[in-house]
């Protein structure tokens, strides 16, 4: 984007505006000084103008609304929910053995990528940050195989299931078929089982394909190199290769005491700075682009409607529901580009449950830090089970993926059902559930292209000096917290440079 576009250009003008204004009373009214906006309330609710308005309070939204205040922009950060943070939320959830203690389970984001922007983000937010994963965790996996397993399978009927993992691996893209010896599940022999020994990178290069780009790719994967050495046993849980160099090496950053905080200190700053640059409780109903410049942004909490003018916007959510009606002035391109995603729901949710009899009797105790997986070869269902700490009554984290949008009460009562039913047929008991949400969390274009389109589309939009609506946040699911942080600070770099 060229730097000289009319935004820098207003920040310019308003140096010069910022003593020529005083900002007009009303409920709303803006107490800091320096300002060129002014508010007004009347009994239709709030109508008023702003710099910038960020729409969706989530990690995106929060930061570039927080960057943005802090660089000098008269900024509103506009969120449906009662608290920031979107998906990264946290559960509290009180002990059932110790009722002083209060487990802070993350209930959707875990872990986050090392990148500069996010690190000193978590810094100046005063959050400690650890890499993720550094202990061994035992893996229980459900389905086939089956089983706890804290060293490499030595029981040959879990050696045939492992194998049979591994085969499945083997078998789906990128590997697809390429691989030779496989095991011969009829005759499984002595070599056959030390398959499950081989290292990774060994494995990797038995492929004639992928053996001359594995120097590239160790350099494009994170963590890639040191995942070389890690026998196959542990690869083959079916966990996609790269999530396990990243998960396997703790190259990333996760907060173990809940990132709620993070949120609520971002909070408290904006307020502090200026009460009315945030909006809970409010959900964006329409955004206009007006015909001379700047968006209007219809707002909707529960007792009132009203609007804001803003020079410019930001979307921070994920941009599906958007049509003619929510977006109005919206372009061909757009509509053409929205009507093409789709959508899979993504439910994070909170359970206490005990081990049943038959998952004690293949090595699972309380005391186990247990990670199931049963990834890859399933479309619906249950897709992770974690228990983060330790202790016997600890909440267990699940994420499941119902095959249906489960965007009503009832459709998320039925979700509920499911995930208990497929619990049970695990093997646990007495399960409780204590929190469950439905997050639009796989929401991507239909096609293949559309993917590869993605990202250029939001680019071109955010480079568009006619357009005064910018977009950032999570595009597709996996996205992961660096390209949240960063895509959010180029953004603000690109556009909203610091006015001091
Ligand atoms: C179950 C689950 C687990 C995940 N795990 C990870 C992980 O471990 N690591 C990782 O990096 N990423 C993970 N992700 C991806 C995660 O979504 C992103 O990393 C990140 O949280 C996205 O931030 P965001 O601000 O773009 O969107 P969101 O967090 O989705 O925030 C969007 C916000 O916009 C608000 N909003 C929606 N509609 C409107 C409207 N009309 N008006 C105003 N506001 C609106 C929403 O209420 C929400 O607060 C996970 C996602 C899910 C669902």
């Amino acid at each position: 984007m060229m730097i000289y576009n009319k935004k820098v250009l207003r920040v310019v003008a308003s140096a010069f505006l910022v003593f020529s204004f005083a900002s007009a009373g009303g409920v709303d009214s803006d107490s800091s000084a320096g300002r060129t906006s002014r508010r007004l309330k009347n009994s239709k609710g709030t109508k008023a103008e702003k710099e910038l308005c960020v729409i969706g309070g989530g990690a995106a939204g929060a930061y570039t609304a927080y960057e943005a205040q802090k660089r000098g922009y008269d900024t509103v950060l506009i969120e449906p929910q009662d608290n920031l943070g979107g998906n990264c939320e946290v559960v509290k959830v009180p002990s059932t053995i110790d009722p002083s203690v209060t487990y802070l389970v993350n209930a959707a984001v875990v872990i986050y990528s090392p990148t500069e922007t996010v690190r000193s983000f978590f810094d100046e937010m005063g959050v400690s940050a650890v890499n993720a994963y550094t202990t061994p965790r035992n893996t229980f996996v459900y389905g086939t195989p089956y089983g706890v397993f804290k060293a490499p399978p030595s029981d040959p009927a879990k050696q045939f299931l492992a194998l049979e993992a591994y085969t499945n691996i083997a078998n789906s893209a990128p590997y697809a078929g390429a691989f030779t010896p496989l095991p011969n599940f009829e005759n499984l022999s002595e070599d056959d089982s030390q398959l499950l020994f081989e290292p990774f990178g060994q494995f990797l290069a038995r492929n004639p394909v992928i053996a001359p780009i594995a120097p590239l790719m160790a350099s494009i994967v994170q963590g890639y190199g040191l995942a070389t050495d890690l026998p196959m046993w542990e690869i083959f849980l079916g966990v996609p290769p790269k999530f396990i160099l990243q998960i396997f090496t703790g190259t990333w950053l996760s907060i173990p005491d809940g990132c709620q905080g993070m949120y609520d200190t971002l909070k408290d700053r904006m307020i502090n700075k200026d009460p009315s640059s945030v909006k809970l409780n409010t959900k964006v109903d329409h955004i206009v682009r007006k015909k001379n410049g700047g968006v209007r942004v219809k707002i909707n909490t529960k007792s009132s409607k009203g609007s804001y003018n803003c020079d410019d916007a930001v979307i921070a959510f994920r941009p599906d529901g958007l049509s003619g009606q929510t977006l109005k002035g919206i372009t061909e391109k757009e509509e053409d580009f929205f009507g093409d995603l789709s959508y899979n729901g993504y439910m994070p949710s909170v359970f206490k449950m005990d081990l049943g009899p038959s998952l004690t009797a293949v090595g699972a105790d309380s005391s186990t830090q247990m990670y199931f997986v049963n990834a890859s070869f399933i479309d619906v269902g249950i897709l992770t089970i974690e228990k983060s700490q330790p202790e016997t009554d600890s909440p267990w984290k699940i994420f499941y993926q119902p095959a249906e949008p489960a965007d009503t009460p009832a459709k998320v009562e039925a979700a509920k059902e499911l995930i208990i039913a497929e619990l049970t047929s695990i093997g646990f008991i007495n399960i409780e559930c204590i929190f469950i949400k439905n997050h639009k969390y796989n929401v991507r274009p239909n096609s293949e292209q559309g993917v590869k389109d993605w990202v250029a589309f939001f680019e071109e939009r955010n480079s568009n000096d006619n357009d005064n609506l910018y977009w950032t946040g999570a595009l597709v699911a996996g996205d992961a917290s660096e390209y949240v942080w960063e895509h959010a600070k180029r953004v603000l770099d690109e556009s909203f440079p610091d006015k001091s």
